[in-house]
């Protein structure tokens, strides 16, 4: 950076400092009281009204016996139980405790019947502590309060968590060892027909407080449903915030025209399957070309103006050692992709039977992958100065939902996108990298991001007029910007612009492609399973699955009491061998074999009016 730009920034920076000082003296004085927005009826809670979970060690929580929840539902899949005992029964429920022994955070629990259970849940007790330190609070708690100690879906009365999850299809085109949804393995086809989709996404849509909302496609491969393009232009039609997949990208590599069909539709995010960087790295999921298959998807996807996040599962022992490379081919392709998100395994479906020992040689935690970035970085990336809960990123939504409040009534009809994550269960780093240059540095190494939430909470508590309040979060900004620690060419001003553009969750401003500088999103989500159960994580990742049975909060879907299996059991739409026969087998890639990728061709420019035409601007798929 020029000399002279970094000294005005310094002086700027003291400058903000003596401003900020007279502000917070002010602040204390007659804060405006809480209001309630349209889109909600509950008041927005001020910071000190939001509750945390009980955190720390040793605790007690409340878990499940591995080995009595996968009885009982194998009685209610024969038939001997009714599935109504998980309505109303403790099914499988036991103690458990968070303790911490030979420098790691363990998970322990004894069932009368089939004796101990443990597994880690940290290999650094420190990190842990860290994380559950920057974890501000939840307004789901505050507002469920009274509930907490009848557990279980029925408790949730307020919220409804930031991404809906539908499983459109168990039908898949590929044929992975793990898939932990069974894809193509059970020997039945759950697929839902248009009039569940649309059901689904119209009642999570209305459940107040209506905060923007996500909704993820995911399967078995999501982009095999009948119904996919047709659901992405129906979520968009009722306002759902952010349209994505969660796909595995072989139907976009094979058909750049179906990714253009596809944004036209309205899909926005391709959560991308992404194992590692050369075909060896993917070999386990039986394609011995994935990785250039993966390529061609990217290059397709990017094309047709859909945004593309990673999506690696990482298991001890088999794919840990691509966390690094993985992170490297995000940062080199930044101009395609806003970050990648790492997924600890969780052994649930068919994982769910590994042997103990093999458990424990493939458990993998946020904490082994922190450790694995910095060790790989040589320390650019800190363990405890970078990672932050997910929940913390919802002071910025917290601000958003204060200025935007301030125009009055006839306010938006949606609150800002807040993700309430319990600390245990997902964290992010955020990075700035250049798209050009190719710079790059975690946002913590340059920005006191923990002085500035408290900033944001302290400016949301008082809620003083709209320019006031921008002046206060200009004030923040600059008074914790360093800029002799900032990346060379990262200047405050286009710092301040990255904000604005609302790559800090979303939350303000209009999201458009950046051309040189970029945020990158570094996440770690780490989904329970019977092993680490914890029902004080679950009852704050609240997603409704909203069927015959009620509503299922996510964790106990797919993890916990394997309600997916249930459900789709009774949800059965045709045994394969009939509905292979009565349809037509579809292509599944397996075998060890490559997948024949077809030659690269120019499509028209989305958006373009046919006829195009001649001289148009042309979207080259190389
Ligand atoms: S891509 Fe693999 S892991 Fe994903 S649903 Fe298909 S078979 Fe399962």
């Amino acid at each position: 950076m020029h000399k002279p730009i970094k000294y005005v920034e310094k002086g700027l920076t003291i400058a903000a400092r003596g401003a900020w000082s007279v502000f917070d003296t002010l602040n204390s004085i007659a804060p405006a009281k809480a209001f309630t927005p349209k889109w909600s009826d509950k008041p927005i809670l001020k910071s000190w009204q939001k509750v945390k979970p009980p955190l720390g060690w040793p605790r007690e929580t409340d878990s499940l016996c591995p080995t009595c929840v996968r009885e009982a539902r194998q009685e209610i899949l024969d038939g001997k139980r009714d599935y109504k005992i998980l309505l109303n029964e403790k099914v499988g429920e036991i103690k458990a405790h968070i303790i911490e022994r030979d420098g790691k955070i363990l998970m322990i629990k004894d069932c009368p019947q089939h004796g101990h259970f443990e597994d880690v849940m940290a290999i650094d007790p420190a990190f842990f502590k860290h994380l559950e330190d920057a974890f501000p609070g939840s307004d789901i708690l505050a507002h469920n309060d009274e509930k907490l100690h009848n557990h279980g879906s029925s408790t949730i009365k307020y919220g409804r968590g930031s991404v809906l999850t539908i499983d459109l299809t168990n039908r898949c085109n590929m044929m992975c060892d793990p898939c932990f949804m069974d894809a193509n393995q059970v020997g039945f086809v759950h697929e839902l027909p248009w009039e569940d989709i649309k059901t689904l996404l119209d009642n999570a849509i209305s459940i107040k407080p209506k905060r923007q909302m996500s909704v993820q496609f995911s399967g078995g491969e999501p982009t095999m449903s009948p119904h996919f393009l047709e659901a992405c232009r129906y979520a968009k039609d009722v306002g759902y915030f952010s349209v994505q997949a969660a796909t595995n990208g072989l139907r976009f590599a094979l058909e750049p025209e179906f990714a253009q069909q596809a944004k036209e539709a309205g899909f926005d995010l391709a959560y991308f399957q992404f194992d590692g960087v050369t075909n060896a790295a993917n070999e386990h999921r039986h394609i011995t070309n994935l990785f250039d298959v993966k390529k061609r998807a990217i290059e397709v996807m990017y094309a047709a103006g859909i945004d593309i996040i990673p999506v690696t599962t990482v298991v001890n022992g088999v794919n840990d050692d691509q966390v690094g490379p993985i992170l490297d081919f995000v940062l080199e392709n930044s101009d395609k992709m806003g970050g990648v998100s790492f997924q600890p395994v969780s052994f649930t479906g068919r994982d769910e039977e590994i042997s103990d020992a093999d458990r424990r040689r493939k458990r993998y935690t946020i904490s082994h992958m922190a450790h694995e970035l910095s060790r790989y970085y040589k320390g650019k990336l800190d363990p405890y100065r970078d990672w932050y809960p997910l929940g913390a990123m919802g002071s910025f939504s917290a601000l958003a939902d204060h200025l935007r409040s301030l125009s009055g009534p006839e306010g938006p009809s949606f609150g800002s996108l807040a993700c309430s994550c319990h600390p245990n269960c997902g964290s992010s780093v955020l990075i700035v990298s250049n798209r050009k240059t190719k710079e790059w540095a975690a946002i913590t190494q340059f920005f006191a991001l923990d002085r500035f939430m408290s900033d944001i909470a302290a400016i949301c508590d008082t809620a003083r007029g709209r320019e006031l309040s921008m002046l206060q979060v200009a004030l923040s900004f600059a008074r914790n910007f360093r800029a002799d620690k900032a990346p060379p060419g990262l200047t405050l001003a286009e710092f301040a612009r990255l904000f604005f553009n609302g790559k800090m969750g979303g939350t303000l401003g209009k999201k458009i492609r950046e051309a040189d500088w970029t945020v990158l999103w570094v996440g770690g989500m780490w989904f329970q399973d019977l092993w680490t159960y914890d029902f004080r994580r679950t009852e704050m990742c609240v997603i409704p699955y909203a069927t015959q049975e009620g509503e299922i909060s996510f964790c106990a879907y797919n993890t916990g009491v394997g309600w997916r299996q249930i459900v789709e059991n009774m949800h059965t739409v045709a045994k394969t061998k009939e509905w292979f026969a009565e349809r037509g087998r579809h292509q599944i890639y397996a075998g060890n074999r490559a997948m024949p990728l077809p030659e690269r061709r120019k499509l028209p420019v989305l958006g373009a009016t046919p006829p195009v035409p001649a001289g148009a601007h042309i979207a080259h798929v190389r």
